[in-house]
């Protein structure tokens, strides 16, 4: 008995202090750039300083920054020298994430968690067996508009499942589709609860009766199961897939960016050769699983595909194409749907969020992102293609959490199925005009 105890005992203490351990040190700061040439330059400490951007400043509005022990004295200097001001968001990253452990467990033992998948909860973030189980549930229960279809195996050999939600079982041709998914980069956990929200509405609480009569929907929750579970086991800040067959290092650096992975433009700009990188495109276009059920999904359904989104964090935007900053033929058209759509996501969103603006992805981001998924859908033929980066509260003081504590869940789904219902309808017209 005293030696079960002792291991128990071990067991735990290994468990509280094991965690978080290479975040020991590591600083966020925000970050305010003023010019283009403040941006220029924040673009060039990116690479230098290996920031990690958590939440994507614009010019005249504040984002945050995750910078390395080593790396912090260079971007401060550097920074004071270029005049970008600055100053700390978090001084001790693992104590916030130690702080995040905590406010999951207690959810875990208050809260509905592990129902079954019934109801799916919205007062936390939900391990990949919930979300899959809650996804089965549908397909069960109401099979007459929601089909599962078990797409493929993740690398690790979880199941990748999307859902297909059609009042004419997807045969009627005329139809437009719309397209969601989340769950791209792994530690953005907010990014899912959205499509599963949406899943809710067209499905569960119906109240937008148009949305489900008018058009075919496909909503993909997780595309990378592994590295969104790795975010719960072993790395919180974790963004990219979990294969290790890309390289000779990959299997010390695990992984390829899932949106630098899409076969346009892939590997020429806003991405590291270095598989231990966070922006790895991987050795080739689609090399991971992950991947290839997105571009699937697309070539199968694109003739009739009106509107595509991939929601992201953080940053409170919404983005279209092309990553390089040249915009396509119809890029007023999108600004004009991407606009609205953040107008009334603003108008139903909460003080403690920054207010949504749309624009071209690159010009934006002040970074251009090649190989990614919007571009690659709308190459591919999808007429409105967009990133939507969630919102990250700005609150200076009072902050305990470190990723969008698990209160505004529920907040940032209700307000993003506001922006979706005007994207859908506008999204809508636009196809019948097409095809006329
Ligand atoms: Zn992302």
């Amino acid at each position: 008995m005293f030696v079960i105890r002792l291991f128990l005992f071990v067991v735990l203490v290994f468990d509280a202090y094991g965690k978080h351990e290479e975040y020991i040190g590591w600083k966020s700061y925000y970050v305010e750039l003023k010019s283009e040439t403040q941006l220029k330059t924040f673009k060039s400490l990116i690479t230098k300083c290996e920031i990690d951007v958590l939440v994507h400043p614009i010019i005249g509005r504040e984002g945050i920054v995750i910078v390395k022990p080593e790396n912090q004295k260079t971007f401060e200097k550097e920074a004071k020298a270029e005049d970008i001001a600055f100053r700390i968001h978090v001084n001790d990253i693992k104590r916030h994430l130690d702080y995040d452990d905590k406010i999951l467990e207690r959810h875990r033992r208050n809260s509905m968690t592990k129902t079954n998948g019934r109801p799916l909860p919205y007062d936390s973030y939900q391990e990949i067996d919930v979300i899959n189980d809650y996804l089965d549930y549908i397909g069960e229960t109401y099979p007459n508009v929601a089909k599962v279809v078990d797409a493929a195996n993740s690398f690790e050999g979880r199941p990748i499942k999307y859902i297909k939600i059609s009042t004419t079982n997807f045969e009627d041709e005329t139809k437009p589709i719309i397209y969601l998914d989340g769950g791209s980069h792994a530690r953005e956990r907010i990014s899912i609860p959205p499509v599963t929200w949406a899943i809710h509405k067209l499905v569960e609480n119906v109240t937008e009766h148009d949305l489900l009569e008018r058009f075919d929907w496909i909503l993909l929750p997780v595309i990378n199961p592994d590295g969104y579970q790795f975010t719960f086991t072993t790395n919180r800040l974790w963004r990219k897939t979990c294969s290790n067959d890309q390289h000779l290092l990959s299997t010390v650096c695990l992984g390829v960016d899932a949106n630098r992975n899409y076969d346009f433009y892939w590997n020429t700009a806003g991405v590291n050769d270095s598989p231990c990188s966070d922006t790895y495109p991987g050795s080739k276009p689609f090399s991971e699983v992950e991947t290839r059920v997105v571009r699937d999904i697309l070539q199968e359904n694109v003739h009739r595909m009106a509107l595509y989104i991939s929601f992201h964090s953080f940053g409170s935007m919404i983005l279209y194409p092309w990553g390089s900053g040249n915009l396509p033929p119809n890029a007023v058209e999108m600004h004009d749907i991407a606009s609205a759509m953040a107008e009334v996501i603003n108008k139903h969103s909460i003080p403690d969020f920054p207010r949504y603006y749309a624009g071209n992805l690159a010009l934006m981001l002040g970074n251009e992102v090649s190989g990614n998924a919007e571009d690659y859908a709308y190459n591919l033929g999808v007429p409105l293609s967009f990133t939507v980066n969630l919102p990250y509260p700005i609150v200076t003081n009072s902050l305990e959490g470190y990723l969008l504590d698990p209160k505004y869940i529920g907040q940032v789904c209700r307000e993003t199925w506001e922006g979706l219902i005007v994207g859908a309808r506008k999204a809508g017209d636009h196809f019948k005009d097409k095809n006329r």
